[in-house]
């Protein structure tokens, strides 16, 4: 009987705690992200030595509380180059969780894949006891394998989270992350995918990954910053911001988009000076719903850190169509 060889599947390693080690196997924090090469990560899952053949590739070796647009533009880079390649049938990428949902969203909107790109994580290192990034480099696969999967997702403890809506919520717990109100994708179960909606579509593009990656220096990349909005808040950090030149503000507003009246005030002072002003909210679940009449544009159900990405990727745009 003829074996119909399978397409490759490119696993692309950029470090965190799945890479991580610790000296002590029972020390589930007190570890190092960042120190196994993606070889070894995936040499140490025997059981996937029949979905392969694998391309591997280590982008990045780092921990991802440093992610930087230096990085993802590296990264957008050799997801499209790889994903171009009629015999590659996706990606997989293993990064830390701290910054997953900000990658997800930034490949997400510049690469627009209509091919899958998983990303794996975990929240245990290498060395621990129990660790659960084989598992999840597993599951990554299993939905990289998918026939019809699409689109930038991730995958943490057996469930399947569209890079629009996820984001991580528990600072300890195996199963980190949340969809929100949206709800996952899916789940993994022994290496079946069990769909409850829609992967991730292509939608409209601020910029394109060969854009961004033509417009040079980094230090041209405009500065977005995140302000939060609380009890006793003050106009101090938006002004020094302006002051030191900003472009963009994302505030973290209470509720639905609410703001203390002092913020707001140099928050419509910063927008008046030409600085472009979004207001999401930090609430982990809802969005902002508009009232009539606000003065601060709403940031279309994403959360602070995905805002400050699209609001970057707009200043982007905007520069380049500059003449
Ligand atoms: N600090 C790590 C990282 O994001 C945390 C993790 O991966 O769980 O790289």
């Amino acid at each position: 009987m003829a074996v119909t060889k399978l397409q490759n599947l490119v696993i692309l390693g950029t470090g965190g705690t799945i890479a991580g080690q610790a000296a002590d196997p029972s020390d589930n924090i007190g570890y190092t992200a960042a120190q196994v090469g993606i070889g070894a990560l995936l040499a140490a899952v025997p059981a996937l030595d029949q979905d392969g053949p694998f391309i591997t590739e280590q982008v990045a070796q780092i921990d991802s509380k440093d992610m930087s647009f230096a990085v993802w533009v590296q990264l957008a880079e050799r997801v499209n180059h790889f994903l171009a390649q009629p015999d590659v049938q996706g990606v997989v990428i293993t990064h830390g969780t701290d910054t997953l949902e900000e990658t997800a969203y930034f490949l997400q909107a510049v690469c627009q894949p209509v091919k899958p790109v998983v990303l794996a994580c975990a929240m245990r290192p290498a060395t621990a006891l129990a660790p659960d990034g084989p598992q999840n480099l597993r599951d990554a696969v299993s939905v990289a394998r998918h026939p019809g999967a699409q689109g930038v997702v991730a995958i943490c403890a057996g469930t399947i989270h569209s890079a629009l809506d996820v984001q991580k919520v528990h600072t300890y717990r195996l199963d980190a992350f949340s969809s929100g109100d949206a709800g996952p994708v899916g789940y993994v179960e022994e290496g079946q995918l069990r769909l409850l909606r829609n992967w991730p579509q292509a939608q409209k593009s601020p910029l394109t990954i060969e854009k961004v990656a033509g417009l040079g220096a980094l230090a041209e990349w405009p500065q977005v910053e995140i302000v939060m909005s609380h009890a006793g808040a003050s106009g101090a950090v938006v002004q020094a911001l302006v002051a030191h030149g900003v472009q963009g503000l994302v505030v973290a507003a209470t509720g639905n988009g609410t703001l203390h009246s002092a913020l707001e005030a140099a928050l419509w002072a910063a927008q008046d000076a030409g600085v472009k002003v979004v207001r999401a909210s930090r609430c982990t679940e809802g969005r902002v719903l508009s009232v009539p009449g606000q003065r601060i544009a709403d940031s279309q159900g994403l959360n602070p850190v995905k805002a400050r990405v699209a609001l970057m990727l707009d200043l982007l745009a905007e520069n380049d169509e500059r003449p």
